[in-house]
């Protein structure tokens, strides 16, 4: 079987698994606690936390261990909305964001906050100068995602970064998708808060964090006692925090530039076999300014629902969308966002993300089958 769903999560890496096994049956101690055991604990903790923190240029006490992208992106949107109520309740997004922050974002509009959900062009990518006609007194909050986990599309994260320099709102970006992948600079980017999780970087499930401008102060989501400097109740989990500190270690720009120039030279074997083969398909968002490892596709008169199913048979795991909304029948928002007036795109569209456990012989077969269904279910009138 292949796997070309690492957008949607990545097989754990063997050294990562080391980590936490090893962690699971020696650190038992409680991070909390000030007897020898906790102390130990502790340091392997700050160790981790140095790691997450030098990634991102960011300080050692700006990190935060969460139980991933999820609950960061809900405790920045929930907590700012909560802090700032009385300066204004006006929040920027995008159309195409995860569901959570979507949702979130839709829970504030219902609940006394008004939401602006920024269109996006056919390449994925928010227009400036809309989000400079959005910005008002009363805006508290700008949340833009750096890569689109569905089409792999970026956003202009450090124009954006400067154009929030001199405005009140703070600026929040979900970076889960480009972690380890396109180089973050908080600092540099003007970003105050920014949301990621391991198990999109060969690390485990169930771990992420959030990073937080010192100079902010929000409260805490979850309330509780006193871990994570406050603010983050819950008994500190060691061992997922090491293995997420081992996946992160794999990504360094070395090995990540090498990976990019593979997922590049990938997405050109599919492109080539397709139009070797006369297959009719367009990329959803633009190739140049994108993800390496993810590439979505519009085969032509293919609807999706009935060409997965059929790849996944022959062994070959490919999604319709983000695996958050998979499983609904409802249509991507991402590609709905970007194709308003064609709903057969959105419906015949798939997600290619390949991953480090993918060769190019992987690849070419992939390509093949394809073509070959691809070809059969047109043969078929379908
Ligand atoms: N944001 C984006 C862009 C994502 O791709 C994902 C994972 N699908 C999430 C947030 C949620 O991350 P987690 O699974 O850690 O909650």
């Amino acid at each position: 079987r292949y796997y070309f769903d690492h957008a949607a999560t990545t097989p754990v890496a063997p050294e990562v698994i080391k980590v936490i096994t090893d962690s699971l049956t020696n650190d038992f101690g409680n991070v909390s606690s000030t007897h020898f055991f906790g102390q130990r604990e502790k340091l392997k903790l700050r160790n981790a936390r140095k790691v997450m923190a030098d990634e991102i240029h960011a300080d050692l006490n700006e990190i935060y261990f969460t139980s991933g992208a999820t609950e960061s992106n809900n405790t920045v949107i929930r907590q700012v909305a909560l802090k700032r109520a009385n300066e204004g309740r006006h929040l920027i997004t995008t159309s195409v964001e995860h569901p959570s922050v979507l949702n979130v974002m839709k829970y504030l509009s219902e609940h006394g906050y008004e939401v602006t959900f920024l269109p996006v062009n056919d390449t994925g990518a928010i227009n400036l100068n809309d989000l400079k006609n959005a910005l008002r007194p009363d805006t508290i909050l700008v949340s833009i995602m750096a890569a689109n986990n569905e089409t792999g599309s970026l956003m202009p994260i450090k124009e954006i970064g400067k154009t929030l320099k001199d405005h009140t709102a703070w600026f929040h970006v979900d970076a889960t998708q480009a972690l380890g992948i396109e180089a973050i600079d908080v600092k540099e980017l003007n970003i105050d808060f920014l949301s990621v999780s391991a198990h999109k970087i060969y690390g485990p499930k169930g771990i992420g964090f959030l990073y937080k401008n010192q100079k902010l102060v929000i409260p805490p989501l979850l309330l509780g006692g006193e871990q994570e400097n406050k603010f983050r109740a819950g008994t500190t989990n060691l061992p997922l925090i090491m293995g997420f500190e081992a996946a992160m270690k794999l990504c360094t720009p070395k090995n990540e530039q090498e990976w990019a120039i593979i997922y590049r030279e990938y997405k050109q074997i599919i492109i080539d076999e397709l139009k070797n083969s006369g297959i009719e398909f367009e990329i959803n968002g633009d190739l140049d300014h994108s993800l390496p490892q993810t590439i979505n596709l519009w085969l032509k008169d293919i609807p999706s629902q009935v060409l997965i199913p059929r790849l996944d048979l022959d062994g070959f795991a490919v999604s319709a969308g983000s695996a958050c909304t998979a499983g609904s029948a409802e249509d991507s928002h991402v590609l709905l966002a970007m194709y308003p007036d064609n709903l057969k795109r959105v419906r015949e569209s798939i997600r290619i993300s390949f991953g480090r456990d993918n060769n190019k012989n992987d690849v070419v077969k992939l390509a093949e089958e394809l073509v070959k269904q691809v070809t059969h279910l047109k043969q078929k009138g379908q």
